[in-house]
């Protein structure tokens, strides 16, 4: 039986889960999305994420006509429509149907649409190993452009990223911002530590503002370690003594080459298998 995909108040067979070639969302990218976990068969931080999505879609003058509630209510069908315990729910709002102009403004039937997955754990060993990335030349939005906060449908800076740290053989790609900052990785936060500290680039860097960052805080707070907030430069990675990324679906995973520079002992560090163990218990508490 195939997976059942809630679009627009509707729960349709996934092969009937279509939206027209006239979608912005197709045609420019015009929309926002987030990405959720699910564990143990509850929505993980759905507030939060909902907020974000909210207020991504204020900045692009997107309304979305449902509330925060609702579209709670959404999430939890589709989950409950496809079984899903441990997955991954897509959430997306397109800007809907226009000409084949820019203008946002005469789109109408804007799209939610809802998958929720299983989802296949990456292998333990790439916690155990820890991964390998490089520095891109891609430099996050620009502050001026597409707010970096925004998580829109528009991931192309990101892609245009992956796309060199793929072709140098790595997993991901450490980006700057135009100052040349740390900002974050392609779809991963970043922190580092140094000394029994954690730090990790403050949101005005470019960074999305990661619901697994603020766990993060919230852990480490938690165990006593001070997390500090501050623009990070290419020599404070590889100064590190240990690095790792969070996001959604990496949770929390250790870096252990950073531009070919070993960091710390070439394995996942303590603190960072630390924080990976209570983010597990965590989302499962
Ligand atoms: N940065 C970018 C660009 C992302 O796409 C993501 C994934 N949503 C993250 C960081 C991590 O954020 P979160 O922890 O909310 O998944």
């Amino acid at each position: 039986m195939g997976m059942k995909v809630w679009i627009n108040g509707n729960l349709v067979d996934e092969q009937d889960a279509k939206i027209t070639v006239f979608d912005h969302g197709l045609l420019y990218g015009d929309g926002v999305f987030e990405g959720i976990r699910v564990y143990a068969g509850k929505i993980f931080k759905c507030r939060a994420h909902l907020v974000r999505l909210y207020e991504s879609a204020k900045v692009i003058c997107l309304p979305i006509p449902i509330s925060l509630d609702e579209m709670k209510d959404a999430m939890e069908q589709a989950i409950e429509a496809n079984n899903v315990q441990e997955g991954y729910i897509r959430l997306i709002v397109t800007r809907g149907t226009g000409d084949l102009g820019l203008n946002p403004f005469i789109c109408h039937d804007g799209g939610i649409i809802i998958i929720a997955d299983n989802i296949q754990l990456y292998p333990e060993e790439l916690y155990e190993k820890g991964m390998e990335v490089v520095s891109v030349s891609t430099i996050r939005n620009h502050p001026l452009a597409c707010p970096p906060q925004v998580k829109s449908l528009n991931y192309l800076n990101n892609i245009l990223a992956k796309i060199e740290a793929v072709q140098a053989g790595a997993s991901e790609g450490i980006m700057y911002n135009h100052l040349g900052f740390v900002a974050e990785a392609t779809g991963d936060n970043v922190f580092v530590v140094k000394n029994g500290v954690i730090y990790t680039p403050p949101v005005q860097a470019g960074s999305l503002d990661g619901i697994t960052r603020q766990v993060v805080f919230e852990l480490a707070g938690k165990e006593d370690i001070r997390v500090v907030e501050k623009d990070l430069t290419r020599f404070d990675l590889y100064i590190a003594d240990e690095m790792f990324l969070t996001g959604t679906a990496a949770e929390v995973i250790g870096v252990v080459l950073m531009d070919g520079r070993q960091v710390g002992n070439g394995v996942p560090g303590a603190i960072t298998k630390l924080l990976r163990k209570k983010f597990f218990e965590y989302a499962r508490s």
